[in-house]
């Protein structure tokens, strides 16, 4: 059967790009946004920055006074502080989804600022046609809102997500079907989606950082000191073979955990620590009965029971707490709303993946 063609869109710093525009601003100049940092005295988080601020190494959930630290604002450095533009994000996005999605067969929003579509039939199953496709959708985009946007085109999610990633910002990448060996030779398995930090230093004890050692390695051998099933998965990854599918996700199969503060927060430093440890708790659970999720979801309920929640989805199912500990944290800091004060924050990890063996019930909201 012939490859489906699957493209992976990833707005370039989606967050600071938006409010570049808003604001008229100059993209050299380091921008961050979060909390205020008050000369570097403030409290709270950094809710995301441009790439001029990331060359200083600031990151998003970074304690605003590490960033200052790092990139202090007038009259000391150049880093320009900024409260987020609320509003403007979703705005954007829905833009940039439905030209995205008036312009395939299937489309799969992953996040605020990322989806996948499959063009398959959109294009003829032509691979030229997709990359043409791409640029006029790049182009589309830039000229309609004047965002960037990174395209990975592929015959698998990993393929298509992993394109994305190649030359951000402003890139294109395609894998063509009979390029997949060559894409993956050398590569870094941390490159691979679906391979966390813990499986890269369980294969890095047995001399095995590259896709080339994984080939090398062999699926049985492999399958000794990892398990059958990752040997045969990372196999897939190498051929080609793993999910192709765009769909919409679905949630209900999930682990959820929240927590209610005895007084409301204002703290976005002690809310997002209050985070990590329900992360850690669900991932537990989901090692407890094997599950991996493709969705993770964080809630926040403010002052007055005002709810909201903010997905994020990765191209294959994980269980890997590393990986959705730096999805949740950041999800929480490009969305909470800095000096509202906070009830309740929650975690949940969705589109669970249950190994057939195993199939049951899942309730385990607490
Ligand atoms: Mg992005």
């Amino acid at each position: 059967m012939a490859s489906r063609i699957i493209i992976h869109c990833d707005l370039d710093a989606f967050y600071a790009s938006v409010e570049t525009i808003h604001h008229n601003l100059n993209p050299d100049v380091p921008l961050i946004l979060g909390s205020d940092p008050k000369g570097g005295k403030g409290r709270g988080i950094v809710s995301t920055c441009n790439y001029a601020a990331r060359k200083f190494g600031i990151r998003s959930a970074m304690p605003i006074g590490e960033a200052w630290r790092r990139c202090p604002g007038p009259p000391h450095g150049p880093g320009h502080y900024l409260k987020s533009t609320r509003g403007l994000y979703s705005r954007a996005s829905r833009k940039v989804m439905s030209i995205l999605s008036e312009n395939a067969d299937k489309f799969e929003q992953a996040s605020i600022d990322e989806a996948y579509i499959d063009v398959t039939e959109y294009c003829s199953g032509d691979w030229d046609s997709a990359l043409a496709h791409a640029k006029t959708l790049q182009t589309k985009i830039f000229e309609e809102l004047g965002l960037s946007t990174s395209f990975g085109i592929g015959s698998t999610r990993i393929l298509a997500k992993m394109g994305s990633e190649e030359n951000k910002p402003a890139g294109i990448h395609r894998t063509l079907p009979d390029e997949i060996e060559l894409f993956f030779q050398n590569r870094s398995v941390r490159e691979v989606p679906g391979i966390g930090p813990k499986t890269a230093t369980r294969l890095a004890e047995w001399g095995i950082t590259n896709m080339s050692e994984v080939s090398e390695f062999g699926e049985i051998a492999l399958a000794r000191f990892t398990s059958e099933r990752f040997a045969s998965w990372i196999n897939r990854v190498i051929e080609g073979e793993t999910s192709d599918d765009v769909s919409p996700l679905r949630s209900r199969k999930s682990i959820g955990k929240e927590s209610t503060f005895e007084f409301d927060q204002v703290d976005s430093e002690v809310v997002l620590d209050h985070l990590t440890n329900l992360v850690m708790r669900v991932m537990k659970r989901a090692k407890e009965i094997g599950v991996a999720g493709r969705l993770g979801e964080v809630k926040i309920r403010y002052q007055g029971f005002e709810t909201h929640t903010h997905g994020k989805s990765i191209p294959v199912a994980m269980d890997d707490e590393t990986v959705f500990l730096r999805l949740a944290r950041s999800l929480f800091a490009e969305n909470v709303e800095f000096d509202r004060p906070i009830r309740l924050v929650g975690f949940r990890l969705g589109n669970l993946e249950i190994p057939s063996s195993r199939q049951s019930t899942l309730d385990l909201d607490e």
